[in-house]
């Protein structure tokens, strides 16, 4: 069965066999883990990791890939096919009791972000997540204070996840090729959060609010929210702008909100 291609299900199928093996051996699977490939396409991360011996679910939305993975691949009694949105599916449901997941993908670039949140939603039952991303998206999620990429994606990746940027991957590994450049991203959830946050609503906001004015410093970006002698009592200049501020000040800043902001 030919396939085309479909853009608007964000479809670059990775075609590059020394791409394909760099990411199996990156990854590391092992038999009797648990895996789950979200976006197979044409089964190029598929096959080789069936063949690892490990129990694999796959979600796949377009139904005309569902049916060709089906005749590919539903001989192996090690996987399971799901025709189903990946921004709505429960991935919760798919872990036993005392079970963690590990997820990988070659994911649409249109959903990546909301996709990696909808994820960390369920962090509790991921093991780790290996993803191929546009490297923009990449190198903002890996970004530290200071950089011109660290932002809101960055802090709120970086509470989550230990990030790592693995290795980037040319357009011309995939068809058709991309106008972007792409980078394997590993997210690893950490076992116990690494800063203290009261309350995530909070913090949210006040991270969406500092980086929505980054040329501001925080005594202006923030003056809704917090008053810039309780920024000084917490042993943060008020003339600094966002992109200097670590993980923990954006923390302490956000326990310090008054509920009426
Ligand atoms: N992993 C394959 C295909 C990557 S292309 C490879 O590397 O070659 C992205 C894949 O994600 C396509 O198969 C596309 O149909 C699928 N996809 C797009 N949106 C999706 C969604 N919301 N849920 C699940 N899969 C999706």
């Amino acid at each position: 069965m030919i396939h085309t291609p479909r853009k608007r299900f964000g479809q670059n199928f990775l075609h590059d066999h020394t791409i394909i093996y760099n990411i199996i051996s990156c990854i590391q699977a092992k038999p009797d883990e648990h895996w789950v490939e979200i976006g197979p396409g044409q089964g190029a991360l598929t096959e080789p990791l069936l063949r690892q011996g490990l129990h694999l679910d796959i979600v796949e939305l377009d139904r005309d890939l569902v049916m060709l993975l089906k005749e590919k691949y539903g001989k192996y009694n090690n996987l399971k096919i799901h025709s189903a949105d990946a921004l709505t599916f429960d991935f919760s449901a798919l872990a036993k009791a005392n079970e963690k997941l590990r997820i990988i993908g070659n994911l649409p670039y249109n959903i990546s972000t909301p996709l990696m949140f909808h994820l960390l939603d369920n962090a509790g039952c991921i093991e780790d997540m290996h993803f191929m991303l546009q490297k923009e998206v990449v190198d903002r999620i890996c970004a530290t204070p200071g950089s011109k990429k660290y932002g809101r994606l960055s802090v709120m990746m970086q509470y989550y996840c230990a990030t790592e940027l693995l290795f980037e991957v040319p357009s011309e590994s995939f068809y058709p090729v991309p106008k972007v450049m792409s980078a394997i991203v590993r997210l690893v959830p950490h076992q116990r959060p690494p800063v203290q946050i009261d309350d995530m609503v909070k913090f949210n906001k006040v991270v969406t609010q500092a980086f929505s004015q980054r040329r501001k410093t925080l005594r202006n970006s923030l003056k809704k929210l917090i008053d810039e002698y309780a920024i000084v009592a917490l042993n943060i200049d008020p003339a600094l702008r966002a992109e200097a501020l670590s993980l923990n000040e954006f923390a302490k800043l956000s326990n310090q909100i008054q509920d009426t902001f």
